[in-house]
């Protein structure tokens, strides 16, 4: 309620308040002597009849009692008048009272009220007496309705008044509040507009009273508002500024990134080829310290490789620059891939590794290489932190998700590193003097891709008990294509490359005569190598791949028709030209290239069956 109403329902209520209080004594001070001036004329009329009938009553003289009897009816405000002799019979009487008969009055012998509706009787009893001799009794009913009529209209006319007095002082007290608030009105109007950001003229700065001081204050309180206006839009248009020079910053930091992990990677990548044949030492050039030597480079190597892979997907996740390629997968066949990987380095450190996972589970919808990428970050950890004890990867359906479980009993992590063991470069032991390696990155980017494929990701665990890690992913039935089950989409991926790009299986038997071409379809292609040549087949077998590469020169023809047997890739062979293998008459003549390996005519014949 504003202060103006409030004014006037304060005026309002206490005028109130003093009117009733005033009318009500009036009202009660009217109404008593009233009541007196009844009571002292019925008393002098009782009085005076009595003195009037004494005579005539001593001496029987009816006559006069009944011309005094009809005189005193006469009166407007008597009744009925009854007059007892001195055995109480009824002498005379003048009687008009309709609701009790006179037998009825006469029985009582004391004075009594009578009210019914509008009518309001006194009835008196008063006994005659001379010398204490009992004369007779006389009853005289008085009529005070027209005293109550008086009494009623006189309350109705006070209320009346006091109304009229309430709406009076209801408009005095408008117009005396309107009048008393306009100056804080119009005050407290200029206020809103200044806090609108208006600049109002502030009124009654001139005034000495208390309204001056007030619109002095608000002046000098539009002159701060209007100053810290002009600085706030300064400073958000310097924050602005900033922003766009971070964004700038940021998008620089990705390009910087991007072009140094690149720069980084390619002699990185010959660092490690050279350091890894270097250290199989296979002509005994190198005595023990440097092949341990060497097997540190080749280590380092790997570590900043996968250092470099970790920053680099961080930031194109955080600048929403990795994008999903999703198909049908066989969850299944997905999962056994990524033990089969596993085992061996599994067995290597001679841990259980129990792999859970019902063979008819089904399919799913999601991008297999970024699945594997989590499963084999949390599996690493898990490799990297388990002295002896098991490892699991549980894999189940739960409604239109699926569950995957990596348990471990390793060292555990502490409770209170929990809550931030997702975020970026955090590591329970950060010290430089720690045991384990590892770039505080993995958590972070599994965390990021989960997010990406709208799934979730857990932690829980217990220091020197174990941990495990849970990730729900959706399945996506509704995407789920039966007809474009494509497992193979799912294979792993070289980490130092990009999506899209194509790929290489290399059967690389010897590593020095492969060495330049290796380094140069690393940059451009997603290269599988395999040194191996029944491994060489089985991921023939089980991947799609555009190029499959091979020195023909060692096969077996057994070998041979299994190769021929491959559907899916274009076969490119090396050989020396005096290869007898080379006049089966399946080889295609344009795909061959002799040896002395010649990288250029390699990636130029790769582009040419490119563009076929
Ligand atoms: P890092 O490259 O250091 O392993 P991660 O982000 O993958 O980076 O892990 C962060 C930290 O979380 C690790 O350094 C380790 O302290 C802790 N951690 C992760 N997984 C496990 C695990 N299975 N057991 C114990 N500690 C773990």
């Amino acid at each position: 309620m504003s202060f103006k109403y409030r004014f006037i329902v304060s005026f309002v209520l206490l005028e109130a308040f003093f009117i009733i209080l005033i009318v009500t004594m009036n009202f009660i001070a009217i109404n008593n002597s009233s009541d007196k001036l009844i009571k002292d004329k019925i008393n002098s009329n009782v009085s005076f009849l009595e003195e009037l009938l004494k005579v005539p009553l001593s001496i029987y003289d009816l006559a006069t009692i009944d011309n005094l009897l009809v005189k005193t009816q006469e009166l407007d405000y008597v009744n009925s008048i009854i007059l007892l002799d001195s055995q109480n019979r009824v002498l005379s009487e003048k009687f008009n009272f309709k609701d009790i008969k006179i037998e009825d009055i006469i029985k009582v012998k004391d004075d009594f009220v009578y009210s019914f509706e509008n009518e309001f009787y006194k009835l008196k009893y008063k006994e005659l007496l001379v010398d204490d001799s009992y004369l007779g009794a006389m009853y005289i009913i008085f009529d005070l309705s027209e005293n109550q009529q008086f009494i009623q209209n006189n309350k109705e006319t006070t209320l009346i008044i006091i109304a009229i007095e309430i709406l009076i002082s209801t408009i005095l007290s408008y117009i005396i509040g309107s009048k008393l608030t306009v100056m804080l009105t119009r005050l407290s109007e200029v206020s809103q507009e200044i806090g609108e950001g208006k600049n109002p003229d502030i009124p009654y700065q001139n005034k000495t009273n208390e309204m001056g001081i007030l619109a002095n204050s608000l002046h000098q309180m539009k002159l701060d508002l209007q100053e810290r206006r002009s600085k706030l839009k300064t400073l958000a248009l310097e924050l602005n500024n900033q922003k766009n020079e971070l964004l700038e910053a940021n998008k620089s930091k990705d390009d910087f990134l991007a072009n140094m992990s690149h720069e980084l990677k390619t002699p990185l990548n010959s660092i490690n080829v050279i350091s890894s044949i270097m250290m199989k030492n296979k002509k005994n050039r190198f005595d023990e310290n440097e092949v341990k030597n060497l097997s540190i480079i080749n280590s380092c190597g790997n570590d900043l490789l996968f250092l470099i892979n970790d920053v680099l997907d961080i930031s194109k996740l955080e600048a929403g620059e990795i994008h999903l390629d999703c198909t049908t997968l066989d969850i299944y066949a997905l999962m056994s891939d990524i033990n089969n990987m596993f085992l061996p380095q599994v067995e290597q450190k001679k841990l259980d590794f129990i792999f859970e996972c019902d063979r008819n589970i089904g399919y799913f919808y999601c991008d297999g290489n970024r699945v594997k990428q989590i499963i084999k970050n949390l599996l690493s950890n898990s490799l990297k932190f388990v002295k002896d004890g098991s490892i699991k990867l549980l894999v189940k359906k739960l409604d239109n998700n699926i569950e995957i479980m990596v348990k471990d009993e390793g060292i555990g992590i502490p409770e209170d590193k929990l809550e931030h063991i997702f975020d970026r470069f955090k590591q329970v032991d950060g010290s430089t003097t720690r045991k384990f390696g590892g770039t505080g990155l993995g958590l972070a980017i599994c965390k990021e891709l989960t997010t990406l494929m709208d799934g979730e990701i857990e932690v829980k665990s217990k220091v020197d008990v174990g941990t495990i890690f849970r990730i729900v992913l959706p399945i996506n039935e509704d995407k789920v294509d039966m007809k474009n089950v494509n497992y193979n989409e799912t294979a792993v991926l070289d980490e130092n490359t990009e999506a899209g790009q194509k790929r290489i299986l290399l059967f690389n038997n010897d590593p020095l005569v492969f060495f330049s071409v290796v380094v140069e379809l690393n940059k451009n292609y997603e290269l599988t190598q395999s040194s191996n040549i029944n491994e060489f087949f089985k991921k023939s077998d089980n991947e799609l791949f555009d190029f499959i590469i091979i020195d023909i020169s060692t096969l077996s023809s057994n070998d041979l028709d299994k190769l021929f047997s491959i559907n899916d890739g274009k076969l490119i062979l090396i050989s020396d030209s005096e290869n007898t293998l080379m006049k089966d008459n399946r080889v295609n003549q344009n795909s061959i290239i002799n040896k002395p390996l010649d990288k250029n005519k390699l990636i130029s014949l790769m582009q040419n069956e490119g563009n076929d």
